[in-house]
């Protein structure tokens, strides 16, 4: 069992292949990044002293466009990590047919231990050691795990004092005041729901029972669980990295509500969103809210509901766990949370996988956007972008879903043959191969 990621994200790559008899040539050449920078970042932090950070970008493939990913912070990143998303993110632009290749970046970094200032210095100290290999005609990062749109803002800012004019295009993810898209914080949840319903709908599931576990209550995980609650799902488990909550009829009634309440009618049924991110910005955690029991993040990955949402990090589906999962419907909203050992068990059971590449491509779907609008200076409404990422992510899922029923194959090896073929393609004509 590997949990390479890069090791499972080639292992995806191989298996498309094999199955459209690609080319190994072409294979040899989508196998590699064509370029990975690494980097260190002084930050004078507050107490005076210096602090060297480590940095990556990984530029995976720009046959189709130029590169485009994520930045994250986290303690864990790693080159490994790092090459996966940005294969990751190849495929995911690819599949949704955006003109756009794969590229991802990460800093080894405990964000929670960085004030304000140190964070801004560490956001312009990426920039200043990517200068060269950054900007809107070459890659375009934004934000990923614990990277916000203030620290694009902050990104972008540095990038354009550094070339002497406003550059909003070079990343993606920005406050809306310096030319981000509208919609782009709930999109990535937004794409996510489309799917969802799409898949509800071909599974014959009805919405206003189904019932979902969501890992992960930040941007993806807590706007999918506002708009799923208000389409009327019942979400019965949410998590973050402290821990999960499970919702626990007899602790709801302890918990104050009056029996008979609309509250406590409703607190039966689902968790009420708007009150556990109120009480997650409170106290830090969802984990304590009033009317649920405490789990772990394992626990609720195998609890019995119809579907499941992993919104954190990769990895969390292995060998091991996976044949104690019971939602019917995985929507992997995270990248990477099931293994290819694990991927194989799930599909034995019966269990539908929206992959992650289609699942969560709403986030760069509207960051193409918002490349586009800055490009050309002119900028939609939140109707439009929105309107807009149900028109292509709809439509990629049913292409999709059509190649899985026709090859009969999984969703995930469905999508990365949709997605490979036109990488493959974009090579092959470039290149004359
Ligand atoms: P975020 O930083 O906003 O939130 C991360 C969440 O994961 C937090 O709630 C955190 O508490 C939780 N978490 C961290 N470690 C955990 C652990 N060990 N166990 C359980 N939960 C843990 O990040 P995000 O932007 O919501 O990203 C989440 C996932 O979605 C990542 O895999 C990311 O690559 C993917 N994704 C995000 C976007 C986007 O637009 N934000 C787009 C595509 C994919």
């Amino acid at each position: 069992m590997s949990t390479n990621p890069f090791t499972n994200a080639t292992k995806q790559l191989e298996n498309a292949a094999g199955f459209l008899n690609l080319d190994k040539n072409i294979l040899e050449i989508l196998k590699n990044p064509k370029r990975i920078l690494e980097v260190s970042i002084p930050v004078k932090m507050d107490s005076g002293e210096t602090k060297v950070f480590k940095g990556y970008r990984s530029q995976y493939n720009d046959a189709l466009g130029p590169f485009k990913g994520g930045i994250r912070f986290h303690p864990k990143v790693n080159l490994s990590e790092v090459k996966a998303l940005s294969a990751w993110m190849t495929w995911k632009c690819a599949v949704v047919g955006l003109p756009l290749g794969g590229g991802k970046g990460g800093v080894i970094v405990d964000p929670k231990r960085l004030s304000d200032k140190e964070m801004e210095k560490l956001s312009r100290g990426y920039v200043q050691a990517m200068k060269d290999f950054i900007g809107p005609e070459k890659d375009i990062p934004a934000p990923d795990v614990y990277t916000t749109p203030q620290m694009m803002a902050w990104m972008m800012d540095e990038f354009s004092r550094i070339k002497g004019y406003n550059i909003p295009g070079v990343v993606t993810g920005k406050p809306i005041e310096v030319g981000g898209a509208r919609g782009r914080k709930f999109s990535t949840a937004q794409g996510g729901i489309y799917v969802l319903e799409k898949a509800v709908k071909r599974l014959k599931m009805n919405s206003e029972k189904t019932t979902v576990a969501i890992q992960g209550f930040g941007n993806a995980g807590s706007f999918i669980a506002k708009i799923l609650s208000a389409l009327g799902y019942n979400i019965v488990a949410i998590s973050d990295s402290k821990g999960g909550i499970v919702r626990d009829n007899n602790r709801a009634i302890e918990a104050g509500f009056p029996i008979g309440s609309p509250a406590s009618e409703r607190a039966k049924h689902s968790l009420d969103i708007k009150d556990v991110i109120k009480f997650k910005k409170e106290t830090g955690s969802v984990v304590g809210f009033p009317g649920t029991k405490t789990i772990t993040n394992e626990q609720l990955l195998k609890l019995d509901v119809d579907v499941l949402i992993p919104a954190a990090l990769e990895n969390v589906i292995t060998e091991k766990n996976a044949s104690r999962i019971k939602a019917k419907l995985i929507i992997e909203l995270a990248n990477g949370p099931i293994t290819p050992e694990a991927d194989l068990k799930l599909e034995k059971k019966g269990i539908i996988v929206v992959p992650d590449i289609l699942a969560n491509a709403g986030g760069v779907i509207v960051s193409y956007f918002e490349w586009v609008q800055n490009l050309q200076n002119y900028y939609w409404t939140e109707k439009e972008n929105i309107s807009k990422l149900k028109t292509i992510i709809e439509k990629s899922f049913d292409e999709v879903w059509g190649k899985k029923e026709c090859l009969n194959i999984s969703m995930r090896l469905a999508a990365y043959v949709v997605a490979v073929e036109r990488v493959a393609r974009a090579e092959k004509l470039r290149r004359g191969l």
